[in-house]
């Protein structure tokens, strides 16, 4: 939440000026702080080595069938 020091109190963002200065006395104020929910999305999810395996073996899977169809469709001429 903004906070304006010369006014000593909290600022809803809305009301904040478009240049970042406060309504009541035009200092700037500080800028809303990030939560730490904010933080925690910005941390780098890593990637589960079990689900890599999954999406490797489903592409050799679908390229088999893929392969088994391409077979299917050249012997029937
Ligand atoms: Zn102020």
């Amino acid at each position: 939440m903004p906070w304006c020091a010369e006014c000593d109190r909290f600022l809803s963002p809305p009301t904040v000026r478009g240049d970042g200065t406060c309504p009541s006395c035009g200092r700037p104020v500080e800028p809303a702080r990030a939560g730490a929910d904010s933080a925690a999305t910005e941390e780098p999810v890593p990637f589960p080595w079990h689900l890599k395996l999954l999406a490797g073996a489903a592409a050799v899977y679908l390229g088999y069938r893929a392969w088994q169809g391409v077979v299917w469709v050249v012997e029937r001429f």
